[in-house]
């Protein structure tokens, strides 16, 4: 059977270690034959990036603090410069501070609302405005987001907030991007545990609730989110913009 990313590049940004979603789907998109490109923040997590991004054959391994506009233009540039077209862009990214993700959402400082919003959905605006030229045939951007965005996870707080937000920026992005045949999308995963869900309190809870509670009476395993992101990535998913997809073993459907 023929890869299904033969002949495309994806530029991931979001790996931190081998956990994270961005790794499954990195490992995805390799197998199904993409050249990677991919960004980590800061110098603490360039070994480990240099590393995975190795294991999975990224042709490049980028450094890119999606808060700062310099980074953002520094990151095009550099893709720019070595004549990369893009086929797929995805953002795994997000952040806030941990106090925000246990005392009652009631009590979020501003500082912490605006820190959650920028990271967690503001830079998803700006990357998508930045990578659109280096996309002149089209192609597929996709972002990570949650449950909480539309229904209340306790202690997810601020963190559903943005993915509100980011959410309704999928939607807008998808009709300014149509007409260049760049679809947008979000991937909604289930509770998987990585990195930045340890900061949730109780995530392990959330965890069990939903491997007693979904349809499928398991959690999400992070490899089916990477083959959607194939599928969103790839010819089949040419359909599709706009879209929240949920990979999350069915429990968005439970009511009890
Ligand atoms: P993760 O491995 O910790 O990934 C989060 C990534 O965001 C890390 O690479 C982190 O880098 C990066 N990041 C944070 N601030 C950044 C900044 N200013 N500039 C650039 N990168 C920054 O955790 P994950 O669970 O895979 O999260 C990926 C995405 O999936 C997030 O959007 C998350 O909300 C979403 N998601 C996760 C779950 C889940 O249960 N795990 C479920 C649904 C959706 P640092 O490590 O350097 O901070």
């Amino acid at each position: 059977m023929s890869k299904l990313l033969e002949g495309k590049t994806a530029l991931i940004l979001g790996l931190a270690n081998k956990w994270s979603i961005a790794y499954a789907i990195g490992q995805a998109m390799a197998r199904e034959g993409a050249q990677l490109i991919l960004t980590y923040q800061g110098e603490r997590l360039q070994k480990t990036v240099t590393d995975l991004g190795a294991e999975l054959g990224a042709s490049k391994i980028l450094c890119c603090d999606v808060t700062s506009d310099e980074d953002i233009a520094r990151l095009t540039e550099t893709l720019k410069a070595d004549s990369v077209t893009l086929d797929a862009v995805v953002h795994s990214i997000a952040f806030a501070n941990k106090e925000d993700l246990s005392r009652p959402f009631l009590e979020t400082s501003r500082d912490g609302y605006l820190l959650a919003q920028n990271v967690s959905s503001y830079s998803f605006v700006a990357v998508c405005n930045a990578v659109v030229p280096l996309m002149p045939n089209g192609g597929s951007i996709m972002t990570l987001t949650y449950l909480g965005s539309t229904r209340v996870c306790p202690n997810y707080n601020v963190m559903g907030v943005a993915k509100a937000a980011l959410e309704a920026s999928v939607r807008y992005l998808a009709y300014d991007l149509g007409p260049r045949n760049i679809r947008v999308n979000a991937i909604s995963a289930g509770p998987i545990k990585t990195a930045s869900a340890r900061g949730i309190k109780d995530f392990s809870a959330m965890h069990e609730l939903v491997a007693a509670h979904s349809p499928m009476k398991r959690v999400t395993d992070p490899a089916e989110v990477g083959d959607s992101a194939v599928f969103l990535a790839s010819h089949l998913g040419r359909g599709v913009t706009g879209n929240i997809l949920f990979v999350d073993a069915g429990f968005q459907i439970m009511a009890m």
